[in-house]
């Protein structure tokens, strides 16, 4: 079927938008054209976009969408509706939190099975390792296989509280670099320092503190610098393609600017909450905001800002992890509480309003820390992740004259909470289209249903 996406702003390099019409063969984008200079013809079906901005789909390279194993928290079905509705089109799901975890190709298929008859968009999947496999031998048939099978890289940890999915010390890791060096793997790590993290948590555990600091000074701020630094050294040294999630800390994001600075093949994200939440939110908000790493102060969102700014962070992830709300999330004791919370729907609009509406970052820039940059990155593009001929017809489409107010009860989500309830944002993510078909309309419609989400296989 040929459709003709008629009226659509697209942003240009230097900002500024232009009206064009899309025309898409059976989900492909064949042409982009000035608006209304295509002819009539037998059997395109027209679709008004009304002047809208129209950006490449989103794309959230980190979210635990818990499924199969933990969809108590989160399954996939209403993840990606979240997603849908949050104007994402991709999203790569990690593979630590669903159980078995996707390590082997066996578990992979598992988890193919279990997921793809609930998926709202497209999907890809990161793929890991434990240090078990790794003590064994047995990484070095499985990552290849996992390479095979299309996962976006591997996922690492320094620290982990994952019974399932334990960190790999730095002999282990240093294996996995290898390994992953030879198969032309991306890896990506969760750092912070496991000793320095577990001496300050212990310390203050024996104090007796459970307020929300408690939780914040034990996963101490230098643990994630310390990592990263050990992580780049090593990375360094093997020649490791490595990217560094969730960077809460300046320190952190001026080690990553360095390893660039060298010319390393290092890139990093951060999150939504970590840009513009901080101690005193910790404070207000208690366990409904505990995450790893922890919330840290306003000049880390500062520097964090600066980072999004200059290219030192290249895309914003959201980590999208929610517990069971409220057994998991609401409780006195810090220290009791789940690690996580749902972002994967308020991505979008969080960042245009204050990125695009406050910071001036422009359209363009902001398709690209939203999408196209994932997409490079995680060997989507150009596939996913840009308007172009021959891409997937991805679109979000937002209405920069509207607004939006950030509601619990319109969350998609399995467990709803959010600590940015009540915000008021400029722009509307008014529909959203995967491979040409809406998947999602602000009237609360999702006119595929499930399963016609689709698995992008990394190349
Ligand atoms: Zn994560």
């Amino acid at each position: 079927m040929q459709q003709l996406f008629q009226n659509a702003q697209i942003a240009q390099p230097d900002g500024s938008l232009q009206a064009v019409d899309i025309l898409v063969d059976a989900g492909i984008i064949q042409q982009l054209i000035p608006a209304g200079s295509f002819p009539a013809a037998a059997g395109v079906v027209p679709v008004d976009l009304g002047g809208q901005f129209v950006m490449p789909g989103g794309i959230d390279g980190h979210v635990h969408f818990d499924d199969p194993g933990f969809t108590d928290r989160e399954d996939f079905g209403t993840g990606t509706m979240s997603a849908a509705a949050g104007g994402v089109t991709t999203i790569v799901d990690m593979p630590c939190t669903s159980l078995p975890p996707v390590t082997t190709p066996d578990n992979f298929m598992v988890k193919m099975r279990a997921i793809s008859p609930k998926a709202y968009v497209d999907y890809a999947l990161w793929g890991g390792t434990t240090p078990t496999f790794i003590d064994s031998g047995a990484y070095k048939r499985l990552l290849p296989e996992l390479k095979q099978l299309g996962v976006v890289g591997i996922k690492v940890y320094t620290t982990s509280g994952m019974l399932t999915y334990p960190r790999l010390d730095t002999r282990q890791m240093v294996m996995a670099f290898e390994c992953a060096r030879a198969n032309d793997l991306l890896v990506a790590v969760h750092a912070e320092d496991h000793f320095l993290a577990t001496y300050y948590t212990e310390k203050i555990l024996h104090e007796g503190r459970t307020d929300p600091l408690a939780y914040k000074d034990g996963r101490t701020y230098d643990a994630e610098p310390l990592a990263i630094s050990t992580v780049l050294a090593l990375a360094r040294r093997e020649n490791t393609r490595i990217h560094i999630v969730h960077v809460s800390t300046a320190a952190g994001a001026r080690l990553i600017a360095q390893a660039k600075a060298e010319g390393m093949d290092a890139t990093a994200e951060t999150c939504p909450h970590y840009l513009l939440l901080n101690r005193d939110d910790f404070v207000r908000l208690g366990s409904l905001v505990k995450c790893t790493p922890p919330l840290r102060d306003r000049s880390d969102n500062d520097a964090l800002w600066a980072g999004v700014m200059d290219g030192t962070i290249d895309y914003i992830a959201t980590d999208h992890a929610p517990g069971i709300y409220p057994v998991e999330k609401v409780m006195d004791n810090i220290w009791r509480a789940y690690a996580g919370m749902p972002g994967v729907q308020s991505r979008v609009p969080l960042m245009l309003h204050e990125a695009y509406f406050v910071r001036g970052v422009n359209l363009y820039r902001f398709g690209e820390l939203m999408s196209t940059n994932p997409a490079k990155r995680l060997g989507l593009f150009p596939r996913k992740g840009v308007l172009a001929a021959g891409s997937d017809a991805d679109f979000t489409c937002i209405d920069l004259n509207g607004s939006t107010t950030i509601r619990t009860e319109q969350l998609y989500t399995m467990n709803k909470y959010t600590p940015f309830e009540g915000r008021e944002l400029r722009g509307e993510i008014r529909k959203t289209f995967v491979r040409g078909n809406q998947v999602y309309d602000s009237s609360g419609l999702f006119p595929m249903g499930p399963g016609y989400g689709s698995f992008v296989k990394a190349g």
